[in-house]
């Protein structure tokens, strides 16, 4: 119980010191790696959006360097239906000049055909070949060039690859309308420069049309050229124009081969198409994994040492609390000459100074008690003696005849005197004691034959009440090492009790027992008993059963305690087994000569 007491103490003191350490330590590197983490969360948003910005650059300039070539101004007044044949043929000797220069220069460009204002065509080259001429006058691109917008059409998916069809007018030196010009562009060439484009190790970036078919660009096998890729989610969501930066909203997918991609995307500003990347996250996050991996291993290593910190301040703070602990224990079993040895240079160490003090001053306050007890038994001693004395010498007439009333009163006197004669004797053979002044002289005796002495000493005692004593003596008599005038103190003492607190009927057995080259002696008796709870203290100082049955016997509380003394100054153990109402065995062992 009081060990576990301890035990909690440092418990607690254990806990408070991790509290005050480790809770820190792990909040500050959670929350430091929760920055980290976030902090490169940014900055892969901030890359991917970079990258997606470079490509759309990138692919406007693409389309736009081949528009740029398309806004022509010819050098001529009115239009081609207006000129006369020759000019005419000059003019469109211009064009085929025109064409060849732009095939040449922008091999991308395929089909590049010129139209007068109606939709016939007047020029047309397949590559650099002439082809057949046609009126194209119902086809969107027409329409809508000549209306003065640059057409782009959609992107058309080929065996040699993604196509498109580029518009846009020609006008006189008036500015007048006076054609369209058209070309199909080859977007093969788109491949490298977006391919080009990459983020971190695998990080890369595609470019969807308007219906979400993949232009070029994406990174793992699962797509080609012209497959549709509205299926995932969260292209989806660019397709309904959203923009998908990772700045406001982190967000990844798992892309078919299994892997997770960082994803961004947004509509791009000028074509009706969507650029969007995707970053293995794995790659993303490599610098974090060796970061996380790091702060782990040194969090983990931090832990332990604190936790071994810990029990060792720990221990270093139960230590004095455990001695000062086991220097009480002493002084509670009356050990005054404990002294307690702290050297910690710190309050434990003062108020160990101060315990030792305190036990000096117990030792000096027990000194004084004993000796107050053995003068003041001393000096009572001869007075009641005295007084016993006269007493006996009046009963006896001595001094002439006493009338039957004084007799009577005297024999109460008497009574009371004797009692006071033993309070008085077991007082001074316990202050005797307790000052080692007990006088033992060991002799080797017999033991049976001081039994004998004692039973009949006290046989009249027990014939009083009817109860006999009996004494299995053994065949021949054991000698003992001890002090015979002791030995039948304690003899008398134990015999005495059990006949004092025997009720009624119930004989008393005195017998002995040799083991280990000792001799046991049991009292028995069929007395009150007790219980355990008065058994363990019954040899202790002035230890009395509080009950009804013992309230009417008289007693010093002493008896046992003196016996106690005297047969461990003799070398022996003695101890009681007793049960309540059933009766008690005293037994005593003294060594054998
Ligand atoms: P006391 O003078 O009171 O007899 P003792 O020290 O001899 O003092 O005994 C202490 C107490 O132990 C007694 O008061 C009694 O309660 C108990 N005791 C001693 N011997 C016996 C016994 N044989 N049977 C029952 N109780 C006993």
């Amino acid at each position: 119980m009081e060990n576990k007491g301890r035990k909690k103490f440092r418990n607690k003191v254990f806990a408070v010191f991790i509290l005050i350490s480790i809770l820190p330590l792990l909040i500050v590197s959670l929350s430091s790696l929760i920055i980290v983490i976030k902090t490169r969360q940014q900055n892969i948003a901030e890359l991917q959006n970079l990258a997606i910005e470079t490509a759309g650059e990138k692919t406007n300039a693409f389309v736009n360097e081949k528009m740029e070539l398309f806004n022509l101004v010819l050098d001529m007044d009115g239009d081609f239906s207006t000129l006369d044949p020759e000019t005419r043929a000059g003019a469109i000797s211009a064009l085929e000049n025109i064409i060849n220069n732009i095939s040449q220069t922008v091999g991308d460009l395929k089909e590049i055909s010129f139209t007068d204002k109606s939709g016939r065509e007047l020029v047309r080259r397949s590559g650099v070949a002439p082809a057949a001429l046609r009126n194209i006058a119902d086809e969107p691109q027409f329409q809508s060039a000549i209306a003065g917008d640059n057409y782009y059409g959609e992107v058309m998916y080929t065996a040699a690859g993604p196509v498109m069809v580029l518009a846009s007018q020609i006008e006189n030196k008036n500015r007048q309308i006076i054609g369209v010009i058209s070309a199909t562009a080859d977007l093969k060439a788109l491949q490298p420069i977006i391919g080009d484009i990459s983020i971190g190790q695998e990080g890369y970036v595609y470019i969807l049309d308007n219906k979400g078919n993949l232009i070029t660009g994406y990174g793992d096998n699962a797509f080609k050229t012209g497959d549709n890729l509205r299926g995932i989610p969260l292209v989806a969501g660019v397709m309904r124009k959203e923009t998908h930066n990772g700045l406001d909203r982190f967000e990844t997918y798992r892309r078919a081969d299994g892997t997770e991609v960082v994803f961004a995307g947004r509509p791009m500003r000028t074509l009706d198409w969507h650029i969007l990347s995707e970053w293995p996250r794995s790659d993303a996050f490599s610098v974090i994994d060796h970061i996380l991996m790091t702060s782990l291993v040194i969090t983990a290593l931090t832990v332990v040492f604190v936790i071994v910190l810990s029990l060792f301040m720990v221990r270093q703070i139960t230590k004095p609390i455990n001695s000062l602990y086991h220097a009480a224990k002493h002084i509670s079993s009356g050990d005054f000459n404990y002294r307690l040895r702290l050297k910690t240079k710190d309050e434990f160490e003062l108020l160990a100074n101060k315990f030792n003090e305190m036990i000096k001053v117990l030792a000096e306050n027990r000194k004084l008690r004993d000796e107050f007890v053995f003068i003041a038994a001393h000096e009572l001693r001869t007075p009641v003696t005295a007084i016993r004395g006269y007493i006996s010498m009046i009963l006896e007439n001595t001094f002439g005849e006493i009338s039957k009333e004084i007799r009577e009163n005297l024999l109460i006197v008497n009574q009371s005197n004797d009692r006071l004669v033993q309070l008085v004797s077991d007082l001074l053979e316990v202050a005797r004691s307790e000052a080692g002044k007990m006088k033992i002289e060991i002799k080797d005796i017999p033991m049976a034959e001081n039994v004998t002495t004692v039973t009949n000493e006290l046989k009249s005692l027990a014939g009083q009440k009817g109860i006999k004593v009996s004494h299995e003596k053994p065949d021949k008599d054991i000698i003992v090492k001890a002090d015979s005038y002791k030995l039948k103190e304690v003899l008398t003492n134990l015999i005495g009790n059990a006949i004092k607190y025997t009720i009624g009927q119930g004989d008393i057995i005195v017998k002995h027992e040799i083991k280990n080259k000792e001799l046991i002696t049991h009292i028995s008796d069929h007395g009150i008993g007790m219980t355990p709870e008065e058994v363990e203290k019954l040899f202790g100082k002035f230890f009395r059963a509080q009950n009804d049955e013992t309230k009417d016997i008289e007693g010093t509380g002493l008896g046992l305690f003196i016996c106690k003394e005297i047969i461990e100054r003799m070398g022996g153990k003695i101890w009681v087994t007793s049960e309540k109402g059933k009766g008690s065995t005293f037994s005593f062992s003294l060594r054998m000569a």
